[in-house]
């Protein structure tokens, strides 16, 4: 099947010797929405701008729509680029700033001057249009930049940390807005951002990166209940990280020695868990039952087999309908839980001891 963006063993090394993206491996379909994920200056960014044309290609293939780019001018891609600045033209009313995107493809001005007028109206901006962009404010200049992006009708919308300067509120707001007009327009969306909250929410795939590499492209959830690396099982959600040797298998149950003992996770990516390898279990904050000690061994074993590891209850806060808690293990880590407020409520007090618990099929086990 034809993509709407691959990107095959593509590398980018900078003239000054920086290789910023190292054997990047990517297949878009057609109305995904993609978030590029990691920590600054692992390579979003150059990813994003080698797609869009503004940043060449060092080595490897780059495809839209089944053609190679590599050589394209940015003018002649069917993308449209958002900076994280918006980068508009202050001295400029709203419609003057959507029209210049199209000024630049030499469209004839009664054609542009109905689209800017149509993206202006899907955008609620048509009431704001002849106001200069510098009175505006972060929500509505946001807006702009969005409506000066998709008035060209890209294929693709590459979108470089566009919430970046918004305030928490407006962004989640924003974030919402985004996700329906992606819907609705149904075309692709590669999305760069650090924050894990945005990606999880917004994209049906994520690309995690790591110092110029993909470490893992998942949805998601997957991200949580699969991570197959160290750094995405420390980098996304809340895991706890246990490591161990293979002590034995039991179909895609792995069972490790760890130092609290015999402990077991799920192997998801059929990893070779043969006895003795170094493995790690990881635990995800959702995965965690906090046990009181005075429940029934026999009980215990039913439903968790030897996954628990006696703690301290270091610390219990309810917000609303929560019980947020810190333990302690004995080796002086501390983990936090959360759970119901009916569930742990009159069962755990600080400073108590307890149990954290839980079911092989919710850890993941991974290669140290
Ligand atoms: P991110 O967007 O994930 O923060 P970037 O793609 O901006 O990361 O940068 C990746 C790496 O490339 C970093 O080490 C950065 O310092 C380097 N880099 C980025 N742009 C340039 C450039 N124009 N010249 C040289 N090195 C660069
Ligand atoms: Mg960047």
């Amino acid at each position: 099947m034809a993509y709407d963006l691959q990107l095959t063993h593509v590398h980018k090394t900078y003239d000054n010797g920086t290789p910023a993206v190292i054997d990047f491996n990517l297949d878009v379909e057609k109305g995904e929405f993609i978030a590029f994920l990691g920590p600054s200056g692992c390579g979003k960014s150059t990813t994003l701008r080698m797609i869009s044309g503004f940043e060449s290609v060092t080595s490897g293939d780059l495809m839209i729509r089944g053609k190679r780019v590599n050589d394209q001018l940015p003018e002649k891609r069917p993308t449209s680029m958002i900076f994280q600045n918006y980068a508009l033209f202050p001295h400029m009313n709203v419609r003057q700033n959507v029209h210049f995107g199209l000024g630049v493809k030499g469209i004839p001005r009664a054609e542009a001057d109905r689209k800017v007028d149509g993206i202006l109206e899907k955008l609620g901006l048509l009431d704001i249009a002849e106001m200069p962009t510098a009175r505006l404010s972060g929500g509505q200049r946001q807006r702009i930049a969005l409506a000066r992006s998709l008035v060209v009708e890209p294929d693709i919308l590459l979108l470089d940390e566009p919430l970046g300067a918004l305030d928490a509120n407006l962004r989640k707001s924003i974030q919402n807005e985004l996700k329906l007009l992606q819907r609705d327009l149904g075309i692709t969306f590669v999305f760069v951002t650090h924050a894990q909250s945005e990606a999880l929410a917004l994209s049906d795939r994520i690309v995690v990166m790591n110092a110029g590499r993909v470490e893992q492209i998942s949805p998601p959830r997957e991200l949580y209940t699969r991570p197959s690396s160290q750094f995405v099982a420390r980098f996304i959600g809340s895991n706890t990280i246990l490591p161990g040797t293979v002590k034995s298998c039991d179909g895609e149950v792995v069972m490790l020695d760890t130092a609290f003992g015999p402990l077991a996770g799920t192997n998801r990516a059929g990893i070779d868990a043969h006895t003795d390898r170094k493995m790690s279990i990881v635990l995800p904050a959702e995965a965690v039952d906090l046990l009181p000690e005075d429940m029934p061994d026999a009980e215990i074993r039913a439903d968790f087999g030897s996954n628990t590891i006696p703690c301290t209850i270091e610390r219990l806060q309810i917000v609303g309908h929560i019980m947020n808690m810190v333990v302690r293990f004995d080796d002086g880590q501390t983990i936090n839980v959360e759970g119901h407020v009916d569930k742990y409520r009159n069962r755990l007090k600080a400073g108590g001891r307890a149990y954290v618990a839980w079911r092989s099929r919710n850890a993941t086990v991974i290669d140290q």
